[in-house]
C-alpha cells in the first residue's frame, strides 16, 4: 500500500534515517553497549531540555510520565491548567489517581495566563501545578516563561510541564525556568516512532517523590534516577527507540539547535501565510499560536473561510498527504497541519502545493 505522508500533529512522519537507526541489531540493556549509547546521549538530552539533571528514558507514551508525575508528586492538591484536549484530560487523570485536583480551565483557543495561575496558587492549597506548553489539540502555545516565573513566588509548588509537541522546536530551559518535571513523548516534535518518552526531574521533585509511599515501580522517579546514574533504565527499555533517539540527537547536534528552532519558525510561518492567503483565520488567540502546527479556524470562531473539512482532507489524502480534520469537540470546525520534526521549507512548499490543489477541487 502506498504510504500517505503524515502532516497530522502526531505521530509525525519518520525519516528513513531514523528508521534505519531503529532497526539496528538488538543489544542487552544491562551491557556496556547500552550504557555507552545512553551515556553518549545524556549531554545531548540535557542540552535539549536545558538541564543539568539526568534525563530519563521511559518506555511508554507521554501519558505514562504525565500520570507518574501525579502519582510521585501530589501530596496536597494539584492545579491542572486546562486549555485543550490533552491538558483537560490531565485533570481527569489526576482524579483517577485518587488525588485532590482543581481545574484552571480556559476556553479552547485561549492561553493559560500567569495572572490567573498566580491567583489560584495564592490560596496556598496546591503543591503541584501541571501545564501543557504547546496544547496540540487546538494549536495554542502557552506563555511558559511568565507562568514559570511564578515559581519564585511559590517555591514549594512543583511545576510539571509537558513539552510533547514543542521540545526541540523551540528553546527549552528547564533549570533556568525552575521547572521540576519536564517531559515529552518522542512521536511529535522529535519525529520518532511512538513508544518512548523522555523526562527530567529537579532535586525538589526527587525529594518529594522519595516521600511518596505508593508511587509504584514502573514509573518510580527514584528508580529512574538511580538507574540513570549508571546509564540504565529501571526495566527493559525499547532499545530500538533508544537507537533512533540517539541518531536523532546526532542529527539535531549537526543541524544546530538554533538552526532547528529557526527552521520551525520559518516552516510554521509558511503555513500561517498559506492559511491567511487562502482566506482562513487561525483558531488560537493572536500571539499564542503554536510554532509546530497550525490549527486553522473553520467556523469554530467567527471570521474567515469555511470549507467541508472532511472533503478537503480526502482530496489532500488522494494526493498522498494526511492532515488532521480537527480534534474532539472542534473536529470539522477546525483542522490542523503539522510542521514538526524533519520538515523543511522545501517539504512545506510541496505540502502547500497539495493544499492549494485540493482547495481548488472543493
Ligand atoms: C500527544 C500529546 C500527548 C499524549 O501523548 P501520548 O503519546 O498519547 O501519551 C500529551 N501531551 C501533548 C501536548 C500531546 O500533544
Amino acid at each position: 500500500m502506498a504510504h500517505v505522508k503524515l502532516h497530522i500533529p502526531g505521530p509525525v512522519e519518520v525519516s528513513p534515517e531514523t528508521f534505519a537507526a531503529f532497526c539496528r541489531p538488538m543489544i542487552g540493556h544491562r551491557g556496556q553497549g547500552f550504557k555507552d549509547l545512553y551515556g553518549k546521549m545524556q549531554p545531548q538530552l540535557q542540552a535539549l531540555l536545558g538541564t543539568q539533571q539526568l534525563v530519563y528514558l521511559s518506555t511508554s507514551s507521554a501519558w505514562g510520565v504525565m500520570e507518574a508525575a501525579i502519582r510521585n508528586l501530589v501530596q496536597k492538591k494539584v492545579l491542572n491548567c486546562m486549555c485543550g484536549a490533552f491538558s483537560d484530560k490531565w485533570f481527569d487523570v489526576s482524579k483517577r489517581c485518587g488525588k485532590a485536583a482543581e481545574a484552571l480551565q480556559v476556553p479552547w483557543g485561549s492561553p493559560v495566563l500567569a495572572e490567573e495561575v498566580d491567583r489560584r496558587l495564592a490560596t496556598g492549597a496546591f503543591d503541584v501545578l501541571t501545564l501543557i506548553h504547546n496544547e496540540t489539540s487546538c494549536g495554542v502555545m502557552n506563555p511558559l516563561e511568565s507562568i514559570a516565573a511564578l515559581k519564585r513566588k511559590y517555591p514549594d509548588v512543583l511545576f510539571v510541564v509537558d513539552t510533547v509537541s514543542s521540545l526541540s522546536a523551540v528553546p527549552m530551559d528547564m533549570d533556568r525556568l525552575g521547572i521540576d518535571v519536564l517531559l515529552a513523548g518522542v512521536q511529535k516534535a522529535l519525529a520518532l516512532p511512538p513508544g518512548l518518552a523522555v523526562f527530567a526531574c529537579s532535586a525538589a521533585a526527587l525529594a518529594r517523590s522519595a516521600q511518596a509511599g505508593d508511587r509504584g515501580y514502573y514509573f518510580d522517579f527514584i528508580e529512574f534516577q538511580k538507574n540513570a546514574e549508571q546509564n540504565m533504565t529501571p526495566s527493559t527499555p525499547s532499545v530500538s527507540h533508544v537507537y533512533a533517539l540517539s541518531a536523532k540527537l546526532d542529527g539535531i547536534q549537526e543541524e544546530g539547535l538554533e538552526a532547528r528552532y529557526s527552521r520551525h519558525q520559518l516552516t510554521n510561518q509558511m503555513l500561517r501565510d498559506w492559511a491567511s492567503r487562502s482566506g482562513f483565520t487561525l483558531f488560537p488567540e493572536a500571539g499564542y499560536e503554536s510554532r509546530t502546527l497550525v490549527c486553522v479556524n473553520n467556523g469554530a470562531k467567527p471570521g474567515g473561510r469555511v470549507i467541508d473539512v472532511a472533503k478537503f482532507q480526502k482530496l489532500v489524502k488522494d494526493r498522498g498527504i494526511l492532515i488532521d480534520g480537527g480534534y474532539g469537540k472542534i473536529k470539522g470546525t477546525t483542522f490542523r497541519v503539522s510542521n514538526m520534526g524533519d520538515e523543511t521549507p522545501a517539504t512545506i512548499e510541496a505540502l502547500i502545493g497539495v493544499l492549494d490543489d485540493s482547495l481548488k477541487g472543493l
